[in-house]
């Protein structure tokens, strides 16, 4: 019986609140907080028919760690849950630091402002050191270590399914199937179609911030930087076919080259359409991919935010996506002195997720797994003071859940290899 403060109310959250209210003797109260709170009203007054968890709602502006805390406070929450933008994840870590409660998020830290100097210098410097160049990166969070270990607290990053799940398949592959790994190839697969010329399927600034960045990977112990879609490779995805898949930068390559020993090369393969890329290409020429607020008529207006406003809403994607996602990890490494190959995945229909929690499978993959990081938190088996992602954790209990909960996995120790 525990009592959670869920952050936001956009396509994620909208499955993670379905998915704690089918879950009620776990969650047994949810508040329901965001930044518009007609979102969070109407999606409380929707299940609270259907749920015995007693559903609150809060307004709350998150970049204020004072409002949070106010919340917090209020509240008494077990668990906070940020599923809320990455723009949110340091004043809510600094809020539950201030109030002695645990943390959760689906993604690492990264500003909203990338012009502001002050983060600008750090970030500079990072590039310059560790070699690889995306806005979003775990050394904001990770500094926050000592502060979380000092008081006993537990901050989860990334429990999504990737970031989130991936790792787990990292921890439980390294458990169960090798002695040592090598090379991990994590591969992103969409099938699903909406039928719009153009749509993300998750919040579209974050989205299109990751997917037009430079790419890069982890190999034989440093960052190699690639400009952006510039490696290309054709897998054929069990239950989607034959896609086309680029190499990007993407978070979780970070921890896990610090957390997988002796790693030789991590990369991040994810599928994308010609006419996506073509439309993606065209915004960012234009000049509207750009996070530089300019001046408009005398207001000022930030070309990426202008362009969200534009394109459907990601959770209105639910009714009209078809087809599957195939998201996973492809292995290669040795055991009992032998050389292996490993591939495990999980399969996920669009429809499907339509029809339990009205949501298309994105925010369903990201959904179902923060619940379940969420409810090793809140058994205690996920709780280690401190600031950790998920491959540190045990995976058996969180696979265990996740095929519960709607996300099975298959594997194979004959998968075909990325060149
Ligand atoms: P949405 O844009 O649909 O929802 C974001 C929500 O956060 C909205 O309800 C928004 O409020 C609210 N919000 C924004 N700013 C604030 C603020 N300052 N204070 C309070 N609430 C705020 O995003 P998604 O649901 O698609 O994504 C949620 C998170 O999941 C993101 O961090 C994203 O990066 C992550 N993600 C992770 C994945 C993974 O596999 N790990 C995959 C996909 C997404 P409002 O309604 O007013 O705009």
């Amino acid at each position: 019986m525990s009592k959670v403060l869920i952050i936001g109310c956009g396509g994620v959250a909208g499955v993670v609140i379905n998915k704690c209210c089918q879950n009620s003797e776990v969650f047994s109260e949810i508040c329901v907080a965001s930044r518009t709170k007609s979102k969070c009203d109407a999606i409380a007054a929707e299940l609270t028919p259907k749920t015995s968890t007693k559903i609150t709602t809060a307004q709350v502006d998150a970049d204020n760690v004072d409002e949070v805390i106010a919340l917090i406070k209020s509240y008494q929450p077990d668990l906070v849950m940020n599923i809320a933008l990455p723009y949110q994840d340091l004043t809510i870590m600094d809020a539950c630091l201030a109030c002695g409660v645990n943390y959760m998020d689906t993604a690492n830290y990264e500003p909203e402002n990338t012009e502001d100097q002050k983060w600008r210098a750090i970030y500079e410097k990072r590039c310059k050191e560790k070699g690889f160049s995306a806005y979003f990166d775990y050394s904001w969070q990770w500094a926050y270590k000592e502060k979380f270990e000092q008081a006993g607290l537990t901050a989860l990053l990334g429990c999504g399914f990737d970031p989130g799940v991936t790792q787990a398949y990292c921890a439980y592959a390294l458990k169960h199937e090798f002695d040592s790994i090598d090379t991990i190839d994590i591969l992103d697969c969409n099938g699903g179609d909406h039928g719009y010329p153009f749509a993300t399927n998750f919040n579209p600034e974050i989205n299109l911030r990751e997917v037009s960045s430079p790419g890069s990977y982890w190999e034989n112990g440093k960052w190699v930087e690639i400009p952006a879609m510039s490696i290309k490779r054709e897998y054929n995805f069990e239950a989607v076919g034959d896609k086309d898949m680029y190499l990007l930068h993407h978070e979780e390559i970070e921890s896990l080259a610090q957390n997988i020993p002796g790693v030789k090369r991590i990369r991040f393969f994810m599928t994308f359409g010609q006419s996506y890329l073509t439309h993606m290409n065209c915004l960012e020429n234009v000049g509207l991919l750009s996070t530089t607020p300019i001046n408009f008529d005398g207001k000022e207006i930030v070309p990426i935010q202008f362009l969200k406003a534009l394109l459907p809403d990601p959770a209105s994607l639910g009714p009209r996506t078809k087809g599957k996602t195939n998201i996973g990890c492809i292995f290669t490494g040795t055991k009992d002195g032998k050389p292996k190959s490993y591939y495990i995945y999980n399969i996920c229909d669009h429809e499907e997720c339509y029809k339990e929690v009205g949501s298309q499978a994105i925010s369903y993959t990201t959904g179902v797994p923060a619940v379940c990081g969420a409810m090793l938190m809140l058994n205690g088996k996920w709780i280690k003071a401190g600031v950790h992602t998920v491959e540190e954790f045990d995976p058996d209990p969180f696979i265990e859940l996740l095929a519960k909960h709607g996300l099975p996995h298959k594997d194979t120790t004959e998968p075909v290899l990325v060149d």
